[in-house]
């Protein structure tokens, strides 16, 4: 029907990406209900579902029923798989990889209308490329995921300065399964969280009304509408939030998916580059030195992740140990500001470390920059073309980095 109608056709998964990659002009092909479970096979700990199957029904639904789970996850887990794999989706850790490189094998429907099976032996290429697609080449109909044997994960939260985790850096990041922190800009404080695999049996302590609902959200919201009026509150607020929630030693024992999880509270603006993991202390110092120089106002938290490199053909990590680095301005009741001048500087320093941003994050990059970020860019226009000759699947975002 599009081709007749000249239109192009967007395939989305649960719309969570925060730019316009996954709009269109054209028809919107909605994936909710293609998620049903096709196999299991638990002695391989592989799972074959239909791609608009959401993370948090394998995480809840279906991986607990055969004793599997995935092994790493972001931040949330509302996302389709293919929609996490398609932008390069990532959690943390030194010896993982971002979530595709946990795809097996996938089936592709190309903008020719043939149905291509795709893994590191069959069309390998197209398997590469499609790992992350940004769904330029087609719809991924079908994965298979390799998972691993449910688990539980061991968090211990401390803090301390910014410089202590950047001048130990190495040790910090290999010295538990999936490290992260959370830099709260202005205050030069870390909370640090070292997950690992355990045995013991679940420990938590109950969420408060009180703390979590009452202070941890409606009067943070509050706190930074009023700094919309007046920045420099917002060192102030930082101050305080770290201070109440981050100060002291936290531990718990959980199953995976709870711990890498959190509540992203409310609306917010947010874009995230990466850089090879050896800049991430010169990056994070630059940009420190900036916000206190230039008298910006940067919210809290600063959130700095890190995968091992893969060989997905234009993955974030493709080739590099790499850091990610997420930077945050909250929007307290839904206020549309823009704190440009930050996210400028942001992006410049990130830039010249060679940093990639995120792909389903808003960012200013073209083809002639990414080409010179990704050594498999060209081959991977080339494949978009061949793949879908009429440009079925583009939409402005592919075209403004597709273009010069
Ligand atoms: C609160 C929040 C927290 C987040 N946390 C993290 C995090 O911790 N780590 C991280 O890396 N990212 C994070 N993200 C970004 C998120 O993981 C990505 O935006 C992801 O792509 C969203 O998945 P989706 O199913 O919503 O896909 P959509 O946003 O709907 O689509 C994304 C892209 O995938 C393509 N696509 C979707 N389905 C298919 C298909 N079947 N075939 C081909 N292409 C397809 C679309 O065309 C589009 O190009 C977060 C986003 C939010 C809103």
């Amino acid at each position: 029907m599009a081709r007749k109608e000249g239109k192009r056709v967007k395939v989305c998964g649960s719309r969570h990406s925060p730019s316009d990659i996954a709009c269109t002009t054209g028809y919107m092909i909605n994936m909710k209900h293609i998620n049903k479970v096709i196999s299991v096979d638990v002695d391989k700990c592989q799972i074959h579902v239909e791609a608009g199957v959401k993370l948090e029904k394998l995480n809840i639904d279906i991986l607990p029923r055969h004793g599997l789970a995935l092994s790493v996850l972001g931040a949330i887990s509302e996302q389709t798989i293919a929609g996490a794999i398609s932008t390069g989706t990532h959690g943390t850790g030194y010896n993982h990889g971002i979530m595709a490189t946990n795809i097996v094998s996938l089936e592709l429907l190309t903008g020719r209308g043939e149905v291509l099976q795709c893994s590191a032996s069959e069309n390998p290429d197209v398997f590469s490329a499609a790992c992350c697609g940004l769904g330029a080449l087609g719809i991924i109909l079908t994965v298979t995921i390799q998972c691993e044997p449910a688990y539980r994960l061991h968090e211990i939260q401390t803090s301390t300065t910014l410089d202590d985790v950047l001048d130990n850096l190495d040790a910090y990041v290999e010295g538990s399964e999936h490290f992260r922190f959370l830099w709260y800009p202005h205050t030069d404080m870390v909370v640090i969280s070292k997950l690992n695999r355990t045995e013991r049996s679940i420990s938590t302590t109950p969420p408060s009304w009180f703390w979590n609902k009452l202070i941890g959200y409606h009067a943070m919201e509050f706190s930074l509408w009023l700094s919309e009026f007046y920045q420099p509150l917002v060192p102030w607020i930082n101050w305080l939030y770290f201070l109440i929630f981050s100060s002291q030693p936290k531990e718990r024992v959980d199953i995976g998916h709870r711990v890498f999880n959190f509540d992203c509270l409310f609306k917010q603006l947010v874009t995230e580059w990466n850089v090879p993991r050896n800049k991430t202390g010169e990056v994070l110092r630059e940009l420190r030195d900036n916000i206190d120089k230039r008298r910006f106002y940067a919210h809290m938290p600063t959130e700095v992740r890190f995968t091992r490199s893969d060989d997905i053909m234009i993955s974030p990590a493709n080739g590099r140990e790499t850091c990610f680095i997420n930077i945050i301005h909250f929007r307290p009741y839904g206020r549309k500001t823009l704190n440009t001048k930050y996210w400028v500087v942001y992006e410049d320093i990130l830039k010249r470390a060679g940093g990639r941003p995120h792909w389903a994050k808003e960012h200013p990059l073209r083809n002639k920059e990414l080409s010179e970020l990704y050594p498999r860019w060209t081959e991977f226009c080339d494949l978009r073309k061949k793949l879908d000759p009429h440009g079925m699947f583009l939409n402005a975002y592919l075209e403004r980095i597709l273009s010069d």
